[in-house]
């Protein structure tokens, strides 16, 4: 049987509506359970903003990715047996620009004695933050924004300076005013603690790892399957595409953005979820992915603005992303939530910190392109929603057997580890909530 034709006559006993890594994750820890599950994705192929295109011979994830190695992604890939192969940044001498002057970036001892960017007391009070930072206790810290935090303890010179640059580093927030303090601390304890990984053969590898598993726990994908409506009818979940083709299922999990789950559901106006999803802001991003035949400046490998939200790294000096030889650079600005910026305009600030980086850069260009704006995760952990706490629940108030999974849903961690941890909470609530129904073992209605 095609399982990407919708006139199947089998009835699934779960739906997961989106697949990307929230979906897959799921949809295949649901399989391994022993329930039938099928699982629709409007694109051509699964993985959402988890894939990466081929251009040139050369592997562009959406914009850069750093996998936790600490996180909640990793620990749930390795649990669902996906091969995962890379390595941490290859950094060389990492620089840092603020006011206008390149500095070394003090990323270890030596450099710290070494850089000109903070004077002896900034120095001494980083080394001290930094040896407090893996037992700093955040609870009193939900409803602080990061910036208030960071002027609060460390004032508004080159070492707050870099501080927030750190925290734009770990979680991608463009407004430190909308991060909860809390939420910018933990993610820093996680990536100090355990440090991230480039991925070999860029995201898409996870994606087909995923895929295969999800294929091995029996689950059916449907691609190029726009879910239009999920319904509650008497006990049972009907999903209607936009074929026209309706599936009855017990529960499902919308494993798609905040908007398209309130517009699936018809969610009315005063609904909690959509009163959150009208008040949340996506973090977003600009990137310039660039493909250069060789560095200009090849011991300079990582970049920060530090009173500019700006990030440069050469990704493919950690990952297999490209023929031996060829560099591949992900320069991004975080973007602030609630201002516009010409595509223009942002791609000629991309190009100033890459010709500043690596001057030169467009002799050696292979190949380039431009994404001016990138959900990063669809909300901010903001202060005033109590930070991650703040998040929407994976169950839907008023809608049984019905879940939500994403890096916007349930308390627990942030970017692809809250969609992988939000995806584990679902399933496992799912199953909870299926054990003493009966199984429906794939049969023919
Ligand atoms: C530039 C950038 C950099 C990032 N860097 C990092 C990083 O370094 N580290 C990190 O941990 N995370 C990072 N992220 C975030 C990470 O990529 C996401 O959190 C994660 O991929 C989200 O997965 P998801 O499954 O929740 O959502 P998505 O990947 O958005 O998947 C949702 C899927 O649902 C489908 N869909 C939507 N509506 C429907 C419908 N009605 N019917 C059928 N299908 C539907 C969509 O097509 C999509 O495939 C980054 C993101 C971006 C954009």
């Amino acid at each position: 049987m095609n399982h990407t034709e919708e006139n199947s006559d089998i009835r699934f006993d779960v739906a997961v509506v989106g697949g990307g890594l929230a979906g897959l994750i799921a949809a295949t820890l649901i399989g391994r359970q022993g329930r039938s599950v099928v699982l629709f994705e409007q694109a051509k192929q699964p993985g959402g903003r988890a894939q990466t295109t081929v251009k040139n011979d050369v592997r562009f994830n959406l914009g850069p990715r750093a996998l936790y190695q600490s996180g909640d992604a990793l620990r749930l890939l390795r649990k669902l047996n996906v091969a995962v192969q890379g390595a941490p940044p290859n950094a060389g001498i990492p620089l840092g620009y603020y006011q206008g002057r390149e500095y070394r970036l003090p990323t270890s001892l030596g450099s710290l004695l070494t850089t000109h960017l903070l004077s002896i007391r900034d120095k001494w009070k980083l080394t001290r933050f930094l040896k407090s930072l893996p037992s700093l206790k955040t609870e009193s810290l939900h409803r602080i924004s990061s910036l208030e935090w960071l002027t609060d303890h460390f004032g508004t010179g080159a070492l707050a300076s870099f501080l927030g640059a750190l925290f734009r580093l770990t979680t991608y927030a463009g407004d430190l005013s909308r991060l909860s303090a809390s939420a910018a601390i933990e993610q820093l304890q996680i990536a100090l603690g355990g440090n991230v990984l480039y991925i070999d053969g860029g995201w898409q590898s996870l994606v087909d790892g995923l895929r295969e598993q999800a294929h091995q726990a029996g689950v059916t994908i449907r691609s190029s399957s726009h879910v239009t409506a999920v319904e509650s009818v008497s006990g049972e979940v009907m999903l209607t595409t936009s074929r026209g083709f309706v599936e009855t299922v017990t529960s499902a999990i919308l494993a798609v953005g905040p908007d398209a789950a309130c517009s699936l559901l018809r969610l009315p106006a005063d609904h909690e979820l959509v009163l959150w999803a009208d008040r949340r802001q996506p973090v977003r991003a600009a990137c310039l992915d660039v493909a250069l035949t060789q560095l200009p400046r090849p011991g300079h490998r990582f970049a920060l603005g530090l009173d500019r939200p700006l990030y440069l790294s050469v990704h493919s000096a950690a990952a297999h992303l490209a023929p031996e030889g060829v560099a591949v650079i992900h320069v991004m600005k975080y973007l602030a939530s609630n201002t516009i910026e010409s595509a223009g305009g942002v791609e000629q600030e991309l190009e100033l910190m890459l010709d500043r980086v690596q001057p030169g850069w467009r002799t050696h260009l292979l190949t380039r392109r431009t994404l001016p704006l990138m959900t990063v995760a669809h909300s901010h952990p903001e202060p005033r929603e109590g930070g991650i706490n703040g998040r929407p629940a994976v169950t839907v108030e008023g809608y049984p057997g019905i879940y939500v999974a994403g890096d916007w849903v349930g308390g627990r961690s942030q970017l692809a580890d809250a969609a992988a941890a939000s995806a584990e909470t679902a399933a496992q609530l799912l199953l909870q909530s299926m054990d003493s129904a009966p199984r429906s073992d794939h049969q023919y209605v």
